[in-house]
């Protein structure tokens, strides 16, 4: 299966996705794989089997989010030097999105930009983080606040890495397959509705899904001028929830999961969704498992806690809420009185 990604402003820039078995990578030049002790240990060899190319290198880095960091990007760059890559060498991106985000930044970086390929071995990664061009890292003011738009050559994602992932990260993957399916995808939420991923070919189905929804919207808007802000739907919420938690209590999936219950409960407020509506997205969510709520124990503070997303600009909040199953309506002109009575429902 392939999914062919055109970016309209940058056509040098097309590349394809390609949904399957891992194919032989073939290079002329030398090729560094980045990637992490978990995944070198349940799957490198199987990559490297596929490989043929002028010499392979391995870089690996330590597991975690917490490695996100400039830090780590520098120590990628001195093994890409220590190696002598050059303008025509590969870098491949082997793992989760963090080594995605990491790969595709210090492949943006070397030499001012070299060519680098996706091999996601999480859900999240395959139907999310993989698709779209952003790459980058954390510091201490923020997630994802330095980075870059560099998309890759391709992305090769092969549902049978997928085996070996524990059942709460399966579970992260699938909350961000169904925000693209709320937003964007209606006789696809209800595909879901019908279909256990965790059953036959369903995965590779929903995965095709999912990674077709999100390249139609990044092609539509690459740079998140508009409409590519919808794929935060969850995540205003989210993020706080994840910032209260100190990134400890939820996976980001997680934290999306419940956001999405409170982003469908302002919409259903606001007149945008109906109840029932926002009654199937929370059993399709409890299906995987997902957490539905979060005890707030300070409303003010959760409210003001806002402002800090960098999708809100200075004065408002923007809120990504679902108009109904498969539509969506970015706003900021949501009265804070009427944000506070549903965060009142979620009181601990
Ligand atoms: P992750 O990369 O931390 O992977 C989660 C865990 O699964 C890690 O411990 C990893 O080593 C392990 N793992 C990976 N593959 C495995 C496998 N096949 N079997 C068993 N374990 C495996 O987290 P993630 O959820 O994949 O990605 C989250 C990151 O992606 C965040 O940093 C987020 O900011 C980023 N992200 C980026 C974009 C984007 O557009 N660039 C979009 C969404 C998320
Ligand atoms: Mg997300």
């Amino acid at each position: 299966m392939t999914v062919s990604i055109n970016l309209k402003r940058i056509v040098d820039d097309s590349y394809s996705i390609q949904i399957g078995p891992l194919p032989e990578i073939n290079f002329e030049g030398k090729v560094a794989v980045l990637t992490n002790p978990k995944v070198a240990g349940l799957h490198l060899h199987t990559l490297l089997s596929r490989i043929s190319a002028k010499e392979v290198y391995v870089i690996t880095i330590p597991d975690g989010e917490h490695y996100k960091t400039l830090e780590t990007i520098e120590f990628i760059l001195d093994r890409m030097f220590d190696h002598r890559l050059n303008r025509k060498s590969l870098l491949v991106a082997f793992g989760g999105g963090v080594i995605g985000d990491m790969g595709g930044f210090s492949a943006s970086l070397y030499n001012r930009g070299i060519d680098f390929i996706q091999i996601p071995t999480t859900l999240l990664s395959q139907v999310d983080a993989s698709v779209g061009g952003k790459t980058g890292i954390n510091n201490r003011y923020g997630k994802n606040l330095i980075g870059a738009f560099h998309q890759p050559r391709a992305v090769y994602i092969d549902p049978s890495f997928l085996k070996t992932l524990p059942s709460r990260e399966f579970g992260a993957g699938v909350a961000e397959i169904v925000k693209m399916a709320v937003t964007f995808n209606a006789p696809f939420f209800e595909w879901l509705e019908l279909h256990d991923l965790r059953e036959g070919d369903n995965l590779l189905v929903a995965i095709k899904k999912a990674v077709e929804t999100k390249a139609a919207v990044v092609e539509e808007d690459e740079k998140e001028q508009g409409l590519r802000a919808a794929l935060n739907y969850g995540h205003t919420f989210g993020h706080v929830i994840e910032n209260e938690t100190k990134y400890e209590t939820y996976l980001h999936g997680e934290s999306v999961a419940i956001g999405m219950v409170m982003a469908n409960e302002l919409a259903c407020e606001c007149g945008l969704m109906e109840r029932s509506e926002a009654e199937r997205v929370k059993a399709l969510l409890e299906r995987y498992e997902l957490p539905l709520s979060y005890p707030i124990t300070d409303i003010e503070k959760f409210y003001q806690a806002f402002f800090l997303d960098k999708k809100s600009a200075d004065s408002a909040i923007t809120f990504i809420l679902p108009r109904g199953i498969g539509g969506v309506e970015i706003t900021d002109k949501i009265e804070a009185d009427t944000v506070k009575k549903i965060l009142t429902m979620f009181k601990g």
